[in-house]
């Protein structure tokens, strides 16, 4: 039995299913779970139609007219839910159809002790169970902000009609993702971060440089904020702040926060099952994906990070079959790609330099602005920087860092490269 049906869920459920398992898919809410219906999918799609409005609009080609921003953002976001329903059904609805051995049970579930499972009252013992509740976004408990309210990701994807001013609580991948999009769709956006950098993971040089190009399309940036209370009055959220020593109250419509998300794990009876938690509540596993009760595993964004769609369904593959078969794989994120959707595309895989060093590796670095790429030449897009680590003497490429129109491609090769050697 899976508890959830995300991606991770899926992916575990024809796994047990092609071992020969019965399966029942336990789901509470829609199908599909985060990413066909609030996360990848609607969010890749709006980025998409603001990346053709703004190039569009602002075209690096002569002789190109300029087009005029949409005026129908209704029907944006309406062709944004026909194709989310649409992958919802071919996705998930249809794999279901195609696998007579999985079961899809409507409800919640909750954990009684031991293998026990009860759904909405009816009591359920499965052999083994893989929990995947994905996770939900998180705010940080700043004075006022739960009662002034705000929008999250998922309203924010949906909003019925665009504010003319909004304020970004958090410059994380969504947070940029986002606020990039409102921006190119005319909103007039603030972004606060409270970490030195935007993207605050990423090699300083690279975020430094996204910054720069996301000033250039005047959305404001601010890090190294510390954000004192917020307050609504009437229309307007105001938020104030205290950045470069001094304090400021900035005013928008809108404020969307996009700080982070947080495992699910309350509320539906890990402590009877004796599942034990992290420090931000996630799901503790071994790397088999084995929780602290040997009958109970658990993949995808429930575990904590790194929280993305792919490895959420290699984890929940990798967690049925090593429940039906104890075939003991281990979870391997050794080189794992991950990607910003903003434009320009910042992709990384591997360590960061001071990472390196950290580990006591003899490193050194390599950056190349692309405008000296003669394709980005060519294509006249330019906007970018490449930042390659390698180890000294054998050469293995130990961290590739790539800011550019279509990093989340280009990357795909040097995650090889790291993966191999
Ligand atoms: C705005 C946004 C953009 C994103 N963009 C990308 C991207 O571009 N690339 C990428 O790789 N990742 C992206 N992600 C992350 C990706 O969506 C998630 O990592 C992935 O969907 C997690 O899958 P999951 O199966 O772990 O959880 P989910 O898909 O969230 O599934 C969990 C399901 O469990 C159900 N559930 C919870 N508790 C119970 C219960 N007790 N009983 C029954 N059912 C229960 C929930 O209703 C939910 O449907 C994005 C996320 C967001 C929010």
């Amino acid at each position: 039995m899976t508890i959830g049906g995300g991606s991770a869920a899926f992916a575990a459920a024809i796994k047990a299913a092609e071992l020969g398992a019965k399966v029942a898919i336990v789901e509470q809410g829609t199908i599909g779970g985060t990413c066909v219906n609030i996360g990848c999918v609607p969010s890749k799609t709006l980025i998409k139609a603001a990346e053709i409005c703004y190039h569009s609009a602002y075209s690096t080609f002569e002789g190109l007219a300029a087009c005029p921003p949409p005026s129908d953002w209704q029907r944006v976001v309406r062709q944004k839910d026909e194709l989310v329903a649409a992958l919802r059904e071919e996705k998930y609805v249809r794999v279901l159809a195609a696998h007579p051995n999985i079961t899809l049970i409507r409800g919640r579930a909750e954990l009684t002790g031991g293998r026990g499972v009860s759904i909405d009252g009816r009591a359920y013992s499965p052999g083994k169970i893989v929990i995947a509740t994905g996770s939900r976004p998180w705010a940080p408990p700043i004075a006022g902000l739960a009662e002034t309210g705000y929008v999250d990701s998922t309203d924010a994807l949906s909003l019925s009609a665009l504010p003319k001013s909004m304020v970004v609580i958090g410059a994380g991948t969504i947070g940029l993702e986002l606020g990039q999009l409102f921006a190119r769709f005319g909103v007039r956006v603030t972004m606060l971060e409270t970490a030195p950098h935007v993207a605050a993971a990423e090699e300083p040089e690279i975020s430094e440089a996204l910054k720069n190009y996301l000033t250039g399309e005047r959305l404001t940036l601010m890090t190294g904020v510390n954000i004192e209370r917020v307050d609504r009055s009437g229309t307007q959220y105001h938020v104030q702040v205290v950045v470069d020593g001094g304090t400021k109250t900035l005013a928008a419509d809108q404020l969307l926060v996009a700080a982070g998300r947080r495992s699910n794990t309350s509320g539906f009876g890990l402590e009877r099952a004796v599942v034990t938690l992290g420090r931000k509540g996630e799901i503790v596993v071994d790397r088999h994906l084995r929780t602290t009760n040997a009958d109970i595993y658990a993949a995808g964004d429930c575990i904590g990070n790194p929280m993305f769609v792919y490895v959420a369904a290699y984890a929940g593959q990798l967690a049925a079959e090593n429940a039906l078969s104890g075939a003991g794989r281990i979870l391997d994120l050794f080189a794992l790609p991950r990607v910003t959707f903003t434009d320009p595309q910042l992709a990384s895989v591997g360590l960061t330099e001071l990472e390196a060093r950290g580990q006591g590796l003899d490193v050194e670095a390599v950056t190349l602005p692309v405008e000296h790429v003669p394709r980005a030449q060519a294509a006249r897009n330019t906007k970018g920087l490449i930042k390659l680590i390698r180890e000294h003497g054998n050469g293995r490429l130990v961290g590739a860092h790539v800011l550019a129109a279509e990093a989340g491609e280009v990357i795909q090769e040097a995650t090889l490269q790291s993966g191999s050697s």
